[in-house]
C-alpha cells in the first residue's frame, strides 16, 4: 500500500503532467487542490480510527463510481457557490483523484492481493479487486498493523515514490 505520502508525491505529478496538457496556470490552488485529491479516497481510513473493522477501508471509495460521484459533486459545489477555479486546474485535479487509485493498484502485489486489499475498481458491480503481479516502486508489501507500519512505509515512499514524482515535475518545469 502506498503511504499519504507517496499518495500526495504521485498525485502531485500527475497533476503536473495534466496541468502542463490543459494549459493550466500555476497557482496554490492549484498544487494544494491536487495534493488534497490525490488522498481523497483515504477518507475511509476513518472507520478503522473510529474503531470499525479496517476492512472497510478500500471498498466503495476506492472505486471509479464513488471517483465520478465526488467529480460531479465538486463540480456542482463549484457552480452552485461561484467559485474562481484557475484555467485547467480542475483537470489537473481529477487526474490527481484517479492517480489515488491507480497507485494504489500499482503498489499493492501478490501479498496484499491475497489478502483481499485489491482495488475494487468496478464497486459495486463486480467484485474484483485489482493488484499488481509486480508492484511498483515499493516491493511487495505485506498487510500494515496500525501506525508504527504506516509511518515506516512513509519513510519508504519518501525514497522510493517522492524522488521519481519529484524528478517528473522538475523535467516539467525545465521543459517549460
Ligand atoms: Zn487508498
Amino acid at each position: 500500500m502506498a503511504s499519504p505520502v507517496g499518495h500526495v508525491a504521485f498525485g502531485i505529478a500527475a497533476a503536473a503532467v495534466a496541468a502542463r496538457a490543459a494549459g493550466a496556470t500555476d497557482s496554490t490552488a492549484l498544487w494544494l487542490g491536487a495534493a488534497v485529491a490525490s488522498g481523497i479516497p483515504d477518507v475511509d481510513v476513518a472507520f478503522p480510527l473510529l474503531g470499525l473493522s479496517k476492512r472497510l477501508h478500500r471498498n466503495a471509495t476506492h472505486s471509479l463510481l464513488f471517483a465520478a460521484l465526488v467529480i460531479i459533486a465538486g463540480s456542482s459545489a463549484i457552480r452552485t457557490l461561484d467559485v474562481t477555479v484557475p484555467p485547467g486546474a480542475l483537470v489537473a485535479w481529477i487526474v490527481a483523484l484517479l492517480s489515488h487509485l491507480l497507485l494504489d493498484v500499482l503498489t499493492t502485489g501478490p501479498t496484499l492481493g491475497r489478502l483481499g486489499w485489491g482495488i475494487p475498481l468496478f464497486w459495486p458491480f463486480s467484485r474484483r479487486r485489482f493488484h499488481a503481479p509486480h508492484p511498483l516502486l515499493v516491493g511487495d508489501r505485506t498487510e500494515s498493523h496500525g501506525l508504527p507500519d504506516t509511518l515506516r512505509e512513509m519513510r519508504e515512499d519518501l525514497v522510493r515514490i517522492v524522488p521519481p514524482c519529484a524528478a517528473v515535475v522538475l523535467l516539467l518545469r525545465l521543459l517549460a
